[in-house]
């Protein structure tokens, strides 16, 4: 038996070979495996400057300065981070926090524990598409609304925001922009002076990079304050302690160089992929389309096959590696949450899959796919009708 096709990119992406090949370098006696805040040593100091190459290949990309730049384990702590730090730095300018209900659980579960700590949040109602209205944000503002997070592209949906805009309504409020930019990362370009973005979010392993490493971009500002979460050596500039790991960093800095050089690339092939893959399916009947395609990322296609229930489908898709809902919610059955807010109807919702395809997918790839949902999709109709 051939491995599984692997379609489900949006949940992890495999380490890009090159990045492996960086971080190999960074763990052995023979490598740079010393503590890079050791201070009286060369081995030391090698550390500090490879995680400092790392830090301006992360700030590079985002079109940042190296400084702005917090190490994390990944973009859900750097979400707990922006929320839960700059909610409680500033609980004297203003309680009250928007954000959508579709966000990235990281973002959903943070903001509702703050509600515990009395924090407001406005949850926003995303249109069909996924998306927030700058006209929608601009309605929600109050005056002591101190922080909006709003995400680049829906890890369950790919649907974009128009983060310029968004983040212009937040500012012309008085109020800070966050956005968890974990699905963008090699997919779009996030200039984040560009974009008016003061706290975006990112992880490694969404893109090509390790699991277990991501950062958090903090514009700097004398006024952007974070209140620390983990305590400790006072590493990051006070923002996050923790010995900072460095082959998780300098693969993530490997992989956002390369993110940089062919992203766009990544993309126009995959663009092609996933137009081929909508053309094999097509004929179905019943197949509708949860992601808006013409204001989404090509590499997340979210689709409903009516009529049967998408564990099922799962089961019969034993050699296509891919999710219904996300990966965090695929454990129990309830439909997901996105779709549901979305406006997706149950059964619908019950049926979906979630698609998602990334640099190493191969036309034989999709050609085996097409094949798989068609086979398992008019299977299963044929024995629920
Ligand atoms: C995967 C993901 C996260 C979580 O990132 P980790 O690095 O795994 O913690 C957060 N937000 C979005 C949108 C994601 O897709």
């Amino acid at each position: 038996m051939s491995a599984p096709v692997y379609l489900d990119y949006a949940a992890t992406t495999p380490v890009d070979p090159r990045v492996a090949e960086v971080m190999s370098r960074h763990l052995t006696l023979d490598g740079i495996f010393a503590n890079p805040a050791s201070r009286s040593h060369m081995p030391g100091w090698q550390a500090e400057q490879a995680v400092e190459v790392a830090r301006r290949q992360v700030a590079d990309l985002i079109g940042a300065d190296p400084r702005e730049i917090v190490w994390t384990s990944g973009a859900t702590e750097a979400d707990n981070l922006a929320l839960t730090g700059f909610m409680r730095a500033n609980r004297a300018r203003g309680r009250h926090l928007i954000t959508s209900r579709i966000e990235h659980k990281a973002v959903v579960d943070t903001a509702t524990a703050l509600e515990a700590e009395g924090v407001e949040v406005t949850w926003l109602t995303p249109d069909r598409d996924g998306r927030i209205a700058p006209q929608q944000l601009r309605a929600a503002m109050r005056e002591d609304t101190v922080l909006v997070s709003l995400m680049a592209v829906n890890n369950e949906l790919g649907v974009i925001h128009d983060l310029a805009a968004l983040a212009e309504v937040a500012h012309a409020g008085g109020a800070v922009f966050h956005t968890d930019a974990a699905q963008a990362v090699g997919r779009l370009p996030l200039d984040v002076t560009r974009l008016g973005i003061d706290l975006m979010s990112l992880s490694g392993h969404k893109a090509y990079g390790p699991k277990g490493v991501g950062a958090l971009y903090v514009r700097r500002d004398p006024d952007l304050r974070l209140e620390a979460l983990i305590h400790g050596g006072g590493h990051e500039r006070g923002m996050r302690s923790g010995t900072l790991p460095t082959h998780q960093i300098v693969g993530m800095g490997e992989a956002f160089t390369l993110a940089g050089r062919e992203g766009e690339a990544d993309q126009a092939r995959i663009l092609a992929q996933r137009d081929r893959l909508l053309a094999g399916l097509e004929g179905l009947e019943g197949i509708h389309h949860n992601t808006a395609l013409d204001v989404a990322v090509p590499n997340i296609l979210n689709l409903a096959f009516e009529g049967v229930d998408g564990e099922s489908l799962l089961m019969a898709l034993r050699d296509i590696a891919l999710s219904t809902g996300s990966a965090c919610n695929s454990a129990s059955v309830e439909p997901s949450y996105v779709l549901k807010g979305i406006g997706v109807p149950r059964h619908l919702a019950l049926a979906s899959l979630r698609i998602s395809l990334g640099r190493f997918t191969t036309e034989d790839d999709i050609d085996r796919a097409i094949e798989a949902l068609r086979h398992a999709f008019t299977g299963l109709r044929r024995q629920t009708s």
